[in-house]
């Protein structure tokens, strides 16, 4: 008789529960952080007619070599500095985890955070330790420090601006934990469209700091990529652990394109932090709601019952995500993604007439 699944999966896969992505079919889908804008429709042709030209019998570019000289332009890359692709910045995440998890490693990251850095240190069999943000979302520099002393980790995660918070931490704070980590730390900047400050600039004066950047907010959700810079004695290692391949040739010529044409994406980010504006001012004048401010896509806020104001959304035809119960620091918070301005009056209007019944 064959084992069963109970028997041979691990027990700490067995015990976690899928990342979970809900339909959105015919709703108001604000709920994954992505750019609400298409592409404009030149860019589009563009893309249709180098996709017209491509040889899919063969493999992509292993390097991605133009795709890769094109970013370091639009990411404004330290030229001294090297950088590797990944399927989605998650997929990097995953080579970070895959390529650091000796026996006994520890990843570091703060809670609440971007569950992928639990998530896929859990899977990779290393040992996660997450140190509360304190309650106005900011780092606790203090527990944090400490806890790098106490436990020495392989590599620390800080998202910045952070998700689902939308905040930026204390760059002063940050630059301690990267001079007082013994490993790697990695600044996830998946929102730096939206927030104006960056590490990037830092990591020649860190041997130890990397930079995580993705198209994915920016208005490519679709085409999975992101990246990660940084010094080559790291990356040249990361890169033994990433698949051959892995940037598909879709991928690779449709971002090329759309990053020679890279000013359309930065008007539309703009655009979404005008609107970002509008939301919080709107959240803001709402009996019941907390809104917090935001450097990124999207806004938390707390309400009474949050757990029936999303499904009041719901039934709306709105979709946002809900956090209650996910974190002590998310009790009765909601998120919500900057969309467009009929969409962000949409959840508006839905919103006050859910929380004034
Ligand atoms: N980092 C953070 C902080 C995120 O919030 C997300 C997506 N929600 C990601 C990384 C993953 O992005 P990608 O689409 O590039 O995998």
């Amino acid at each position: 008789m064959p084992k069963t699944p109970d028997e041979i999966i691990r027990a700490e896969i067995r015990a976690m529960n899928a990342y979970h992505v809900p339909d959105s079919r015919g709703m108001v889908k604000l709920d994954a952080m992505e750019n609400p804008y298409r592409l404009p429709e030149a860019l589009r042709a563009a893309i249709a007619r180098r996709i017209e030209q491509a040889a899919f019998n063969r493999y992509p570019d292993p390097a991605a070599g133009e795709l890769k000289a094109h970013l370091r332009q639009a990411l404004g890359v330290p030229g001294v500095m090297d950088l590797v692709l990944g399927n989605g910045s998650d997929e990097l995440i995953q080579m970070l985890v895959l390529a650091a998890a000796r026996p006994g490693a520890v990843v570091l990251g703060v809670e609440p955070s971007f569950v992928m850095f639990r998530m896929i240190t859990m899977c990779a069999g290393a040992r996660y330790i997450g140190i509360d943000l304190r309650e106005d979302y900011s780092l606790d520099a203090e527990r944090t420090l400490a806890a790098i002393e106490q436990h020495r980790p392989a590599l620390v995660f800080l998202a910045y601006p952070n998700n689902p918070t939308g905040n930026l931490f204390d760059e002063g704070h940050v630059t301690r934990i990267i001079e007082a980590a013994p490993g790697m730390v990695v600044l996830d900047e998946a929102y730096h469209a939206f927030a104006g400050r960056s590490f990037m600039d830092s990591i020649a004066r860190h041997s130890n700091l990397l930079v995580m950047r993705t198209v994915s907010k920016l208005g490519l959700a679709g085409i999975r990529l992101g990246a990660l810079v940084g010094p080559g004695a790291w990356l040249k290692e990361l890169d033994k652990v990433r698949l051959p391949y892995n940037i598909n040739t879709l991928t690779q010529l449709a971002a090329c394109e759309v990053l020679q044409h890279d000013a359309v994406l930065t008007e539309q980010a703009a655009a979404i932090k005008l609107e970002r504006g509008r939301l919080l001012r709107e959240l803001g004048r709402l009996p019941g709601v907390t809104a917090y401010p935001s450097d990124a896509n999207f806004i938390l806020f707390q309400t009474s019952k949050a757990e029936r104001v999303f499904d009041g959304l719901k039934k709306r035809g709105v979709l946002i995500k809900s956090l209650h119960g996910s974190h002590r620091l998310l009790e009765n918070c909601l998120r919500v993604t900057v969309g467009t301005p009929d969409e962000n009056s949409a959840f508006l209007t839905a919103l006050a007439q859910t929380v004034t019944p």
